[in-house]
């Protein structure tokens, strides 16, 4: 173990729990797409998620900001367990921020409209507040000078740095990114790396579905393995690229790399 892997796990081991999830299962009708998944996330962790297409990793980071409902076990963020208790769906997406492949940008509102809405209308923050919140992380995120433009003007690479913007603006304790990279040119990909990679230095408990496996080696304290619904595996990255134990991930890292 490299001496800096090891002052992250003795850092991380004195932090507390910050996701718990306990047996979870989900269907989809008839569909068992989470199948007992249990989770243990301390504060300050990275973790990437990875697995084949349709295994359930978005819906299982859906659940953990109550995007999706789970059906059984339990999920419980910062204190604040995942109930249909709409007042706790509040606390959670106050404090849960989400990246999506798409973007998800509103198409008529201006760089820093996207980024003070929530602020604005969730966090009751006057207007004043919130853009000088906004354009201290757009220049965080290095387009400062893109504020004032519609998310049609901006490359892809843009758009998703405001849509990363747009989440920091709520000042989340947990950043969620569902493939923030998939839907990008190749020579974007790395202007969105760079902003996760800031992100995670400074601390943030972040859980990344990605197959960057690049980011993964890097950045992440625990790879995770998803297939069919269920966690089939998870190490920090050096043994889990080097080492993997089950036949279905030698499968997926035999295609991906
Ligand atoms: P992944 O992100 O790993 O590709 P998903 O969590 O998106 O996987 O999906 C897992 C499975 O659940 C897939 O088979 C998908 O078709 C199915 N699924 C996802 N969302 C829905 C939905 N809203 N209704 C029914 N099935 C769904
Ligand atoms: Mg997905």
């Amino acid at each position: 173990m490299t001496p800096q892997r090891q002052a992250r796990r003795e850092l991380l081991s004195s932090a507390p729990t910050i996701i718990e999830v306990s047996h979870v299962h989900k269907w989809y009708g008839e569909f068992h797409v989470l199948r007992d998944v249990n989770l243990s996330v301390t504060k300050g962790e990275r973790i990437v998620i990875c697995g084949p297409s349709g295994s359930g990793k978005s819906t299982l980071i859906r659940c953990i900001n109550r995007l999706e409902e789970h059906q059984k076990g339990n999920i419980i963020v910062d204190g604040t367990e995942l109930t249909n208790d709409v007042k706790n769906i509040e606390v959670i997406r106050r404090e849960v921020g989400m990246v999506f492949q798409q973007f998800n940008l509103f198409p008529h509102l201006t760089v820093l409209e996207n980024c003070t809405l929530a602020p604005i209308w969730v966090k009751k923050m006057p207007k004043k507040d919130a853009e000088a919140i906004a354009m201290k992380y757009l220049e965080r995120v290095r387009i400062p000078d893109q504020a004032h433009k519609y998310p049609g003007q901006l490359s892809g690479g843009q758009q998703q740095r405001v849509a990363i913007a747009r989440s920091l603006c709520m000042s989340p304790k947990i950043m969620l990114f569902d493939e923030p990279t998939s839907a990008l040119d190749p020579e974007m990909v790395k202007e969105v790396l760079d902003v996760m990679i800031s992100l995670a230095e400074e601390g943030m408990t972040m859980l990344c579905v990605t197959h960057e496996m690049g980011f993964a080696k890097s950045v992440a304290d625990r790879v995770i393995f998803m297939d069919r619904g269920e966690i089939i595996e998870q190490n920090q990255p050096d043994e889990f690229f080097n080492n993997p134990q089950s036949d279905r991930t030698k499968l997926f890292l035999s295609q991906i790399l």
